[in-house]
């Protein structure tokens, strides 16, 4: 069923490291097949051997609109036509950025980027040079993209997909990370009680890294309180959720209001686009007009700009979608919560406008006669089920 995959994934390991350049512990872990994808199209993906399945991770979050999506494809091919990177300012990248600040009373400026990583890590960098200071708290479970092990925390990451990067990483690019507990104020309290060197507070504002697990009202209050009190920027990633929990991510949800928010995926329509914005003040701090260096060579590719503002114009037009897609979600997470009832298997469900997750807060394990009790051998044999039967999706294990 997967003999072309096969193939195609020994061909892979000779040359790209595990053969796969994504985090998908399932298929590593035990020696399952990535099915290699051919093509997409809607809510589904074809992959090389001609099965087809029904794509909950569309990209792992971008494509919005789906696979294939005409209008995003007919702006990125006008544009590339025109010229596929300039390293020179222009208009699309200027409009893009007008279409996002004006979403958003707290960001005035906004400044492109090539990846959710790495506007994570320019965001650090400016709260690091806008404060003066260099600690960051992050939170365990939360995800920053795959350089938290330099600038962020060696734990990130490594909790959400069993992959330790702690090994082998300096010390010094870890010694300034304060690590507290996801929805817990007295551990953020005790980070700020130990240093009094915290440049910021960053965080998944909803979570979707180990299931989604949104960060709860009162706690949002008290990291803006903590924050505020102790002269710390605080940093909502919003690389997940923005655009695709509301118009305005997870800022529809609580009224706390961050300092700097980080965006990815969605905002590039499957393209290559990350972003970072704040007040006029903070961004004032960045190169060319602060001391924060801050350029790429891709930043605000125009045909990376052409297809997120395809997708955001079309949002922003349309924002009954939201509802639509969070009525779906929840039609689904619902069904699901009912087969694992009739199963006895203790399931979390959430949803976040079209974003849905479920966990497994118990071993569930028991309930599959072959798998041994193992949280690892569970989720590769789930994974391979789901497969099997014709459903992609992102599963990963909170530890
Ligand atoms: N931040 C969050 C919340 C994410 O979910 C991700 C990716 O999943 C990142 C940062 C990193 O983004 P990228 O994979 O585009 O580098």
């Amino acid at each position: 069923m997967l003999e072309k995959s096969m193939q195609a994934y020994k061909e892979a390991l000779q040359v790209i490291p595990g053969g796969v350049d994504s985090p998908v512990r399932a298929f590593k872990s035990v020696g399952g097949v990535p099915p290699f994808i051919d093509r997409g199209e809607g809510a589904f993906i074809y992959d090389i051997d001609g099965n087809s399945y029904i794509d909950y991770v569309q990209s792992w979050g971008p494509l919005i609109f789906g696979h294939a999506d005409k209008e995003t494809l007919d702006a990125v091919c006008n544009q590339a036509q025109k010229g596929l990177s300039f390293g020179a300012p222009t208009l699309i990248e200027t409009e893009l950025a007008k279409e996002i600040v004006e979403l958003f009373d707290n960001i005035d400026k906004i400044r492109f980027v090539s990846s959710g990583t790495e506007a994570v890590m320019s965001a650090i960098r400016l709260a690091r040079g806008y404060t003066g200071r260099d600690d960051i708290v992050k939170f365990e479970g939360c995800y920053h993209g795959h350089s938290d092990s330099l600038l962020v925390s060696a734990g990130s990451g490594a909790a959400t997909f069993g992959n330790p990067s702690s090994p082998g990483v300096p010390a010094d690019f870890t010694k300034h990370t304060l690590l507290a507990r996801y929805n817990d104020l007295e551990s953020v309290k005790k980070c700020f009680e130990a240093s009094d060197n915290i440049a910021c507070v960053i965080i998944e504002p909803i979570a979707g890294n180990m299931g989604l697990v949104p960060a709860e009202e009162d706690f949002l209050v008290g990291l803006r309180k903590l924050c505020d009190e102790y002269g710390a920027l605080l940093i909502f990633d919003e690389v997940m959720s923005g655009f695709r929990a509301s118009l305005k991510g997870a800022q529809a949800f609580t009224s706390v209001v961050p300092d700097m928010v980080t965006f990815g995926k969605v905002i590039g329509g499957g393209m290559p686009v990350g972003a970072f914005g704040a007040r006029a003040e903070i961004m004032a701090h960045l190169s060319p007009e602060g001391p924060v260096y801050q350029a790429g060579t891709l930043s605000g590719n125009p045909v990376a700009m052409a297809a997120g503002l395809s997708v955001i114009r079309r949002l922003k037009a349309n924002p009954e979608l939201y509802n639509v897609l969070e009525a779906r979600a929840k039609g689904l997470v619902g069904g699901f919560q009912k087969i694992a009832q009739a199963h006895g298997v203790p399931l979390q469900v959430d949803v976040r406008g079209s974003m849905f997750g479920f966990f497994f807060n118990e071993n569930p394990v028991k309930n599959f006669d072959d798998a041994k009790r193992s949280d690892l051998e569970f989720f590769a044999k789930f994974h391979q089920e789901m497969i099997k039967r014709g459903v992609y999706f992102a599963c990963s294990q909170f530890e």
